[in-house]
């Protein structure tokens, strides 16, 4: 499965200047790889598409099953930088991580990271770590969320760089 962004080519070659410090992008950013190869996960927990209702919130990601199970492989969706490890709930035992090419912020959760690429530059494909079993995670009567039909999956959330879409030009630059 591939994301298809939609991203317009034209404005390249003015986002570099904001990519500073990473690397020059030379080609829009128009798909990303599947970080688990899974499907979206639906299950009597919930839907894991983008901006599916959880309660009162939206759900800001996307959920990608596991198709070899927990533990299995996760790759970068992109070609970046791994900017932070990450926790997705303070004080339990889950995590994740940031890759970033300066455009698109990639966040994904339930990954057990392999640690030695924290600022490092990655491949898109790369392995980056293993996924981890969210639905280990209890609710507050005790019961685990796999007991309430969760499947496991990753989470992957994305940020883009508004200066990539809007024009930084000032009206006083039109005279
Ligand atoms: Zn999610």
């Amino acid at each position: 499965m591939r994301i298809h962004l939609g991203i317009i080519p034209k404005l390249v070659k003015k986002i570099t200047s904001f990519a500073q410090g990473l690397y020059e992008k030379e080609q829009a950013v128009m798909s990303m790889t599947n970080p688990t190869g899974g499907k979206m996960r639906t299950d009597p927990m919930g839907k894991g598409g983008f901006l599916a209702p959880r309660g009162g919130r939206d759900h800001k990601g996307l959920d990608f099953t596991l198709p070899d199970g927990v533990g299995q492989d996760v790759v970068s969706p992109l070609k970046g930088l791994v900017r932070r490890l990450v926790k997705p709930y303070a004080g339990l035992d889950f995590d994740g991580l940031v890759i970033t090419d300066g455009i698109m912020r990639v966040c994904l959760y339930y990954v057990a990271p392999d640690a030695s690429l924290l600022g490092k530059e990655v491949r898109e494909g790369q392995v980056i770590g293993v996924a981890q079993d969210i639905t280990l995670r209890k609710s507050l009567d005790g019961r685990t969320w796999a007991e309430q039909g969760m499947v496991p999956h990753v989470h992957m959330e994305c940020t883009v760089n508004p200066a990539f879409f809007v024009d930084f030009k000032q009206k006083d630059d039109e005279s």
